[in-house]
């Protein structure tokens, strides 16, 4: 009968030592945002209505930018529209969010890694 071996669990101290050693860089990123938000944020012209208005005609003439910012709450989607400079915010805040998707998932890796024993990862 085969024999199955379990590999050999190196402790939580050990794992949890290499796990910080490959992570300080992405935990100081992590630490280094201040803004996070989800959602999307698209900026849009529009023409208001009015026929006398040169945006009836003219392209150029259209009114805004309006910037939209659109996210979920409780599953339902829901949009504001925000100030040029609240629009620069949540541009940040959202740039800020994919980037910790990202780097969790890095850490992830780092941690299974550890956990499994395997060596020689790139750092
Ligand atoms: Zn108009």
């Amino acid at each position: 009968m085969a024999k199955t071996s379990t590999p050999k669990a190196p402790s939580q101290r050990t794992v949890e030592r290499q796990v910080r050693q490959r992570t300080q860089q992405l935990r100081a990123a992590l630490e280094d945002m201040a803004l996070v938000c989800s959602g999307t944020l698209i900026s849009r012209t529009k023409v208001c209505g009015r026929k006398n208005c040169r945006c009836a005609t003219d392209p150029e003439a259209r009114h805004g930018p309006y910037h939209e910012w659109s996210r979920r709450i409780d599953g339902r989607l829901r949009h504001s529209i925000v100030s040029p400079e609240q629009a620069e915010l949540l541009q940040v805040g959202i740039e800020n969010y994919r980037r910790i998707l990202s780097l969790l998932r890095r850490w992830e890796e780092e941690t299974t890694a550890a956990i499994l024993g395997r060596k020689n990862r790139k750092p």
